[in-house]
């Protein structure tokens, strides 16, 4: 077996490398996860999952890291910043000709850069150690925003941040325009284990900014009212009480990261492969919802908007487009494109134009949660 100083100079070189390998930060912690179940489960019996079923399988794996890879001991989680150096999120947010993309999404897919990433330093860990002891076995698998991972809990426990009121990691010296991702491994690591102190006081900006109202409480999101939900786990028809909040909301919402104080903290990112691809950052709605099946699949490719299919795509920008200012261009794609869509589709092109045939409407921007 392999001593204790020896893992502790490890400590020191795991950083090393995971700042070589792009992460800004990285934490161990130990797999101890069971007491934040209960809360997980009452949250799943309010229904708050929406029609993410997936997340109510395998609760067993989600709550014992050691249940998921046999033999995990420790938890490497790390943190990748995304945001854009010029991220133009609340320009695009008050031009509503323009397409708003979740910023984390502009670039390239993010699930296999961190996940290989995170890869490479499980690599070096083992190599270090097989030096030093070649009989050790050594057992690690990554994760990224995958499998039954209780992925922000470790994170926090890690000392990455604390849980913000909106229920993402914040860091003080980093806001919360980030990736998070996991290593697990066997190795008998010195523990971090310093959870950040949540620094959100009386603060309550995120919840109060939601333009759907989907935090029932602080620390709850209820994932049916949330537009990340809405426009990217919602197959079928959004409900019509919240197109007109989702505003030119296309692909995802950061309006309760944009607004938290913390965030003007928020480090640019240093990928490359994050940085906007085809003006992503500020797209024409209309141009968008003229693309083509095909040129949607050549556009998107490699990126986390193909996690949405074409009528998704379309069903987003149409929404968008009924709360764009009216012009005959866009009253006349919403007609052309409505004449092939199925039913359901189509519905929400007729909603766009009804819209756009009232001039003197005024958009709701803030919806409240029934009582
Ligand atoms: S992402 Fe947007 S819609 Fe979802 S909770 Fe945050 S502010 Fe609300
Ligand atoms: S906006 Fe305020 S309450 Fe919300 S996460 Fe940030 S600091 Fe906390």
């Amino acid at each position: 077996m392999t001593d204790a100083n020896f893992y502790l100079q490890l400590r020191q070189h795991i950083t090393t490398w995971a700042h070589e390998l792009g992460f800004a930060a990285v934490g161990i912690t130990d797999t101890q996860v069971k007491h934040y179940q209960p809360g997980f489960e009452a949250w799943l019996a309010k229904g708050y999952h929406g029609n993410m079923e997936w997340l109510r399988d395998h609760i067993d794996k989600r709550f014992d890291p050691a249940a998921l890879v046999p033999g995990t001991l420790r938890v490497i989680a790390a943190r990748m910043d995304y945001l854009p150096a010029n991220s133009r999120h609340i320009q695009v947010l008050k031009t509503p000709e323009q397409a708003y993309i979740a910023r984390y999404a502009l670039g390239r897919d993010y699930h296999k850069i961190v996940r290989k990433r995170m890869a490479l330093l499980g690599d070096k860990i083992r190599a270090a150690v097989l030096q030093a002891q070649p009989d050790e076995e050594v057992l690690q698998r990554a994760f990224v925003d995958s499998a039954p991972v209780l992925e922000r809990p470790l994170a926090e426990k890690a000392g990455l941040g604390w849980t913000g009121k909106h229920t993402l990691i914040l860091n003080e010296q980093a806001g919360s325009f980030f990736f998070l991702g996991e290593l697990f491994t066997n190795l008998p690591l010195p523990l971090d284990n310093q959870p950040q102190p949540n620094r959100c006081g009386d603060c309550a900006a995120c919840l109060q900014i939601c333009p759907t109202d989907a935090f029932p409480q602080p620390y709850v999101l209820d994932a049916r009212r949330c537009i990340a939900y809405l426009t990217i786990e919602n197959k079928g028809p959004i409900p019509e009480e919240f197109r007109e909040p989702m505003g030119n909301r296309v692909f995802g919402c950061d309006d309760c990261q944009a607004i938290c104080p913390w965030n003007k903290f928020a480090q640019p990112t240093t990928e490359e492969d994050f940085k906007p691809r085809h003006n992503f950052a500020a797209p024409q709605l209309l141009t968008l919802f003229n693309w083509t099946e095909a040129e949607f699949l050549r556009y998107t490719q490699g990126t986390a908007m193909r996690r949405l299919n074409y009528s998704q795509w379309q069903r987003n920008l149409a929404i968008g487009l009924g709360n764009a200012p009216s012009t005959p261009e866009i009253m006349a794609a919403l007609e052309a494109k409505k004449a092939n869509a199925e039913p359901w589709l189509a519905e929400h092109f007729d909603w766009a134009i009804r819209q756009q045939l009232n001039p003197n409407r005024r958009r709701k921007r803030k919806l409240k949660r029934p009582d």
